[in-house]
């Protein structure tokens, strides 16, 4: 197999990351919203983009493809059905890739829009995902074009991942979603040690990104919708006369966050 590193990743807008991954093979970027950081460091270090993997159809993950991909040489991967018109290589639920030498597998995640997808790797047993705007570190997406239920299902498939999966998504929204996740999950006590170390890293402008799924199943409260704590939170909360159950937890958390 090929060597591989993420080997940078850059800031776009004010919250985006755009995800680098170098092999010998070649180098990938993953939602580049902006083109001018990902040209930027092409130029410094004399180097050739071969390929970008797209999320979903957003302009904050797509708007920089057209410049990258202006000679219509490189291979953009995105999901089939996807608005953006910018994907030459459309990819659906179960398709394996090899990309820079990486296999990847396409994981449909719909929710937040109709188009998402997310590429998995095992990556020789240093397993990656890149989710985009569907599972955040400590959050999910909101539910923009899908149902609640979709939402869910998609979730619970990230789910089942190894625990020992790097999560890479498209936004630095980690702080935000904890101190919610803290109102949800009051008395989790890895939900308080992961916030005070995610504050300490943004204190010294630090990614919390990539985070790992084994901590997301611990303390995310969207992935802990079958939590009975949770559960009952969230009828106390919306005075509800029973236990709700997974699913229905699941909507009342993202309407709660979204109104919060
Ligand atoms: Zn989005
Ligand atoms: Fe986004």
């Amino acid at each position: 197999g090929s060597e591989m590193c993420i080997r940078d990743s850059f800031k776009a807008f004010t919250d985006n990351y755009i995800w680098l991954v170098a092999t010998n093979e070649g180098l990938l970027v993953v939602d580049p919203g902006d083109s001018k950081p990902v040209e930027d460091f092409l130029e410094k270090s004399n180097e050739v983009l071969s390929d970008i993997l797209i999320t979903h159809h957003h302009f904050d993950h797509t708007g920089g493809v057209e410049k990258l991909n202006s000679q219509s040489l490189l291979n953009v991967y995105g999901p089939t059905g996807s608005i953006f018109t910018g994907i030459n290589r459309k990819l659906k639920e179960g398709d394996s890739i090899n990309v820079i030498g990486i296999d990847f597998s396409i994981i449909e995640v719909p929710g937040h829009t109709l188009d998402h997808i997310a590429y998995y790797s095992e990556n020789e047993g240093e397993p990656i995902l890149f989710c985009g705007d569907t599972l955040f570190a400590g959050g999910c997406g909101r539910v923009f074009e899908g149902t609640y239920e979709q939402m869910h299902n998609s979730l619970n498939k990230l789910k089942i991942l190894p625990e020992n999966t790097k999560v890479y998504c498209g936004h630095e929204y980690t702080l935000s979603n904890l101190r919610f996740a803290l109102e949800v999950d009051a008395e989790n006590i890895f939900l308080k040690d992961r916030y005070e170390e995610c504050l300490d890293l943004r204190n010294n402008d630090q990614a919390t990104i990539p985070s790992l799924l084994e901590i997301e199943l611990k303390t995310n409260p969207f992935l802990r919708c079958d939590n009975r704590i949770i559960q009952e939170n969230i009828m106390q909360k919306f005075n509800l006369n029973a236990m709700p159950v997974e699913k229905e937890t699941f909507k009342a958390t993202r309407e709660w966050k979204d109104n919060a």
